[in-house]
C-alpha cells in the first residue's frame, strides 16, 4: 500500500507527505482556528477573532506554515548531510513531524553531530526571526493583529521544537549528538545502546508525568510512547546495520537449494514437504520459473490437488538478489516486501537461498 505522496523536490530531494500528515493537518488547522491558549505573551490560536473567515484563513495558514517550518528543519539536516557527502533518499512529513531518511547514518562522530545540530538550529533561527516580527507588531491594533498572532504561534512552536530536539534522548536530534559524543569514547554500538537507554528512561518519566496530568497529559503519554518506540527501533536497526556491515549474501546464504519440477502435482508437493520439512520451494525445470509455498497449496481444494501441477499455483514474479549484495540490503528488501526468504541468482543460475532467520542468526553469532 502506498502510504505517502510526492509533492516535489528541493535540493534534489523528493519531498513526501505521509497519509498521517494529511489526516493531522486539518486537525491542526481546526485547533489553531478555534482555540485560544495564552502562554506568556503569546496567543496560540485565533479562537478570539470576531469573524469566522479570519479564524479559518489564519487557522489554516498557521497549520500550513507550521509544517513548512518542520520541512525547513529537515532541510537543515539534509543540507549539512549533503555537504558531508551523505545522500538523502527523501524527506517525509508525518503526524509527529518530519523524517529525512539518509542513505546511511554517518559513523564519523563529528559529521553526525553537525547534521544533528543543523535541524534544531534552523528551527531556532525561524523562531527568533518570528519573535522579532512578533514584537515589531506588538502594539498593533488593526488587521495586522492577526499577523502578529501568527508570528507569535510560529515563534513559540519553533523555539519549542528546537528546545525539544536539543534534549539528549533518542530519537530526538540531541540523542544523535549524545551518541556522537559517546562514540568518541566507546564503540558505535555501545554508544547507540547508551543513547537509546537515555531516550527510554526519558520516555518513561515523560509517560509517568503524562499519567499524573491526565486528561490533559494524554499528549505527554502519546509523545512518550513515540519516543520509546523510536529509541528501541533506532537501537535495533543500528545494531543490525553495524553488525552486518561488510557481510555479503554469499557469506550467509544456504547453497545447494532443493527445487521441485513444474509438473509435480500439489498432492505430491505436500508429501514432499512432509518428508523435507520445508514450507517453500523454488520451481525449476530448465531455468527458474517461480516459487511455491504451503500457502499456495492451501488455496486448492484437497480433491483437486491430485491433478493440479505446481506451475498453476506457484508465484511467478519472484524477488531475487545477487550473491554479492550486502546482507543489510537483503534484509531491507525482505522487510519492504514482507517476505521471509529471497532466492539468490547469479547469471540466471540459482545459487542459494537466504532467509530472515539466517540473517537474525548471523547477527547473534557476530555480536
Ligand atoms: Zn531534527
Amino acid at each position: 500500500m502506498k502510504t505517502s505522496i510526492s509533492i516535489g523536490r528541493i535540493m534534489g530531494i523528493p519531498i513526501k507527505l505521509h497519509i498521517t500528515f494529511l489526516l493531522i493537518l486539518p486537525v491542526f488547522a481546526y485547533f489553531f482556528a478555534f482555540s485560544t491558549v495564552n502562554i506568556m505573551v503569546f496567543t496560540l490560536g485565533f479562537g478570539d477573532a470576531a469573524s469566522l473567515t479570519v479564524k479559518c484563513v489564519f487557522g489554516a495558514l498557521a497549520a500550513v506554515l507550521f509544517f513548512v517550518c518542520v520541512l525547513f528543519h529537515e532541510l537543515g539536516h539534509s543540507y549539512v548531510a549533503l555537504r558531508h557527502g551523505t545522500k538523502i533518499k527523501s524527506i517525509t512529513l508525518l503526524i509527529f513531524g518530519g523524517i529525512a531518511s539518509m542513505e546511511e547514518i554517518p559513523k564519523e562522530p563529528g559529521t553526525e553531530c553537525s547534521i544533528a545540530l543543523a535541524g534544531p538550529l534552523v528551527s531556532l533561527l525561524i523562531g527568533v526571526l518570528s519573535l522579532m516580527l512578533f514584537f515589531f507588531l506588538y502594539q498593533t491594533t488593526s488587521m495586522l493583529l492577526y499577523v502578529k498572532t501568527l508570528f507569535g504561534i510560529l515563534a513559540f512552536y519553533n523555539i519549542f521544537l528546537a528546545g525539544f530536539n536539543f534534549l539528549p534522548a533518542f530519537p530526538m536530534d540531541g540523542g544523535r549528538v549524545l551518541r556522537a559524543f559517546l562514540a568518541t569514547k566507546t564503540g558505535y554500538i555501545d554508544a547507540t545502546e547508551k543513547a537509546a537507554g537515555v531516550g527510554k528512561i526519558f520516555a518513561i518519566f515523560m509517560g509517568i508525568l503524562g499519567f499524573l496530568l491526565l486528561p490533559g497529559g494524554i499528549w505527554f503519554v502519546l509523545i512518550a510512547f513515540i519516543i520509546y518506540i523510536g529509541a528501541s527501533e533506532e537501537e535495533k536497526s543500528t545494531v543490525v546495520a553495524v553488525t552486518l556491515e561488510g557481510i555479503k549474501v554469499k557469506d550467509i546464504m544456504t547453497p545447494g537449494v532443493v527445487t521441485v519440477p513444474s509438473a509435480m502435482t500439489a498432492s505430491e508437493l505436500v508429501d514432499f514437504m512432509l518428508k523435507t520439512k520445508h514450507m517453500g520451494y523454488p520451481v525449476f525445470d530448465e531455468s527458474l520459473l517461480g516459487i511455491v509455498t504451503l500457502n499456495d497449496v492451501r488455496k486448492i481444494p484437497v480433491e483437486n490437488r491430485i491433478n493440479t501441477p505446481v506451475r498453476d499455483i506457484m508465484t511467478k514474479n519472484i524477488i531475487s538478489i545477487k550473491s554479492g549484495m550486502g546482507a543489510v540490503d537483503a534484509l531491507k528488501i525482505m522487510v519492504k516486501h514482507n517476505i521471509g526468504r529471497l532466492l539468490v541468482i547469479d547469471n540466471n543460475a540459482l545459487v542459494g537461498i537466504v532467509s530472515r532467520t539466517d540473517l537474525i542468526r548471523s547477527v547473534q553469532i557476530l555480536r
